[in-house]
């Protein structure tokens, strides 16, 4: 009898850890926050909000591991917004902040900041961000009433603290989101001199795509007795998007994008290139050709930055030509394809760059240029994402000497994929549906 009954409680307890994992309302989170993500068409919380939100709205410190796109910010901004909303409604303090959120760049911020306006729609509160490029006395006048969520970057965070425009002495959650290019960027001073500033008692939760060194130690001094959680390695995350190789000539290549981008399955795409300059001339050639682009890199002004995020975002432009850095942190919804006009040097860049699409269980298309040049960085990708990236040889432009140069991939059979030469078209996607910017390119070729 009491056998039957301890497995029945545990039927109970496996349901509701079910019913915890499967939907939002089981998290106990403040109805006015529910009714947002509700707005939002969230269903269902993704694995870094199932495991970061219980311990968070218990008041643990949280170390997360998760990339962008994973549905971190909500992870941390939903617990943020639940304890504000439990702590009553007062006043946030005149020049102060009763959430911090710290973020590496000013589009990163930006990015935040419109998702915690969008969680926290129903519930009154007062948000703001800073960052630096941009006049510094609006951002004064912001802060003088005080508000109950900041996002900023940390120069100018501490720009506004060091003029005595704002202070952190009323802040209950500290969020350091992308730490560990927080650390790349150089602001590891600056952080460390924030949470110097921060009141004994509080919450941080701190979220970094990888778990380096340097980010372990961070995370030591910052964090009291952490949670750790930790979701979907690089390689498993990129799973969902449907990688291809092209290779090409280098001279080729804006032909060749120019000839991809008729295909109208393409409706969003993100273009990388490996320098500003590339950018500029890769998104004049495209309006040339009647396509609409925008472009970020590092000289644009912040004006124009917002200006083709918003155009992108809303759909009035197609594509967007950027640098990696402008491109960081960029959360645009429904990018189809990324396309790497250039391939980078960095890996990590690659992985970063195709997490731009297939966001959050959509499917996502990645479709990188490879030039003879870029042979060797194609290896080093391949290598660590533990995979090889299928090549699509039948289009236009396909260059044979990119594909079998230096004997590197050659002898392991690259060619035209899976050991076939070059020129064999039954390659190894043979099993996929040709896509359709592929059938047009070959005609118009020919
Ligand atoms: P993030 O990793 O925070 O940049 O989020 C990536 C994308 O996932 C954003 O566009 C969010 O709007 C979306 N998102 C976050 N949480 C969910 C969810 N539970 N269900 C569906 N989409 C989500």
């Amino acid at each position: 009898m009491r056998l039957i009954a301890y497995r029945l409680e545990n039927v109970v307890r496996l349901h509701k850890e079910k019913h915890y994992m499967s939907n939002f309302d089981g998290l106990g989170l403040a109805d006015p926050i529910l009714r947002a993500i509700n707005e939002q068409g969230y269903s269902t919380p993704t694995p870094i909000q199932a495991q970061a939100i219980p311990p968070m709205l218990e008041g643990r410190d949280i170390m997360g591991i998760a990339q962008t796109g994973t549905g971190k910010t909500a992870a941390f901004a939903l617990p943020l917004l639940h304890r504000l909303a439990k702590s009553g409604g007062g006043r946030p303090p005149q020049r102060g902040t009763r959430a911090l959120i710290l973020a590496p760049t000013r589009e990163l911020a930006g990015q935040i900041y419109a998702c915690i306006r969008t969680y926290s729609q129903h519930m009154g509160l007062r948000s703001a961000v800073v960052y630096g490029g941009v006049s510094i006395r609006g951002q004064i006048g912001t802060m003088a009433r005080g508000v109950d969520i900041l996002v900023a970057t940390p120069g100018r965070l501490l720009d506004l603290v060091n003029q005595k425009c704002a202070h952190l002495n009323a802040v209950e959650t500290f969020v350091l989101d992308e730490a560990d290019r927080m650390l790349d960027m150089g602001f590891s001073p600056d952080v460390k001199r924030i949470a110097a500033l921060l009141p004994n008692k509080h919450q941080t939760a701190m979220f970094s795509a990888t778990m380096a060194k340097t980010v372990q130690g961070l995370a030591e001094s910052l964090l009291n007795d952490p949670v750790r959680v930790e979701v979907a390695p690089v390689a498993t995350t990129i799973e969902k998007v449907d990688q291809r190789i092209l290779f090409v000539r280098k001279a080729d290549k804006r032909a060749l994008l120019g000839g991809l981008l008729k295909d109208q399955e393409i409706e969003r795409a993100l273009v990388f290139t490996r320098t500003k300059h590339g950018a500029d001339k890769v998104a004049r050639h495209l309006e040339q050709k009647g396509v609409r682009a925008g472009v970020i890199h590092g000289n644009r002004s912040q004006n124009q930055r917002e200006r083709a995020i918003r155009e992108f975002s809303n759909g009035r432009v197609r594509v967007m030509v950027a640098t990696d850095i402008a491109a960081r942190g960029i959360d645009i919804d429904g990018v189809t394809h990324v396309i790497n006009f250039d391939l980078p040097n960095e890996p990590d860049s690659y992985v970063h760059r195709i997490g731009r699409t297939g966001r959050a269980g959509a499917v996502g298309t990645a479709i990188s240029f490879c030039d003879v040049e870029e042979k060797a960085y194609l290896l080093d990708i391949e290598k660590t994402i533990r995979q090889r990236v299928p090549v699509f040889p039948d289009h236009p432009f396909h260059c044979d000497v990119a594909a079998n140069d230096a004997g590197t991939t050659k002898k392991k059979g690259r060619g035209g994929g899976n050991g076939r030469p070059s020129g064999d078209k039954g390659n190894n996607n043979q099993r996929r549906r040709k896509p359709q910017w592929k059938r047009n390119a070959g005609r118009k070729a020919a």
